[in-house]
């Protein structure tokens, strides 16, 4: 199972990142983080916002073009 770390500074996330710093900020401060935390997979409520905030941009062009 691959680990990966998660940079708390710039919250880079890798798989390799060497001598336990940050490739992208150079920063010490990184967490590790199992598979399983990562790859969780959406929650019913991002798929409930991403309608609703596709119901709200067609509404406010129906009420442009009417
Ligand atoms: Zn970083």
């Amino acid at each position: 199972m691959p680990t990966t770390y998660c940079c708390q500074d710039c919250s880079y996330q890798g798989h390799n990142f060497r001598q336990g710093r940050c490739p992208a900020c150079g920063s010490a401060n990184i967490s590790r983080r199992n598979k399983s935390d990562t790859e969780k997979p959406r929650g019913p409520l991002s798929l409930i916002i991403c309608i609703a905030l596709w119901i709200i941009l067609g509404a406010t062009l129906i009420r442009r073009f009417f």
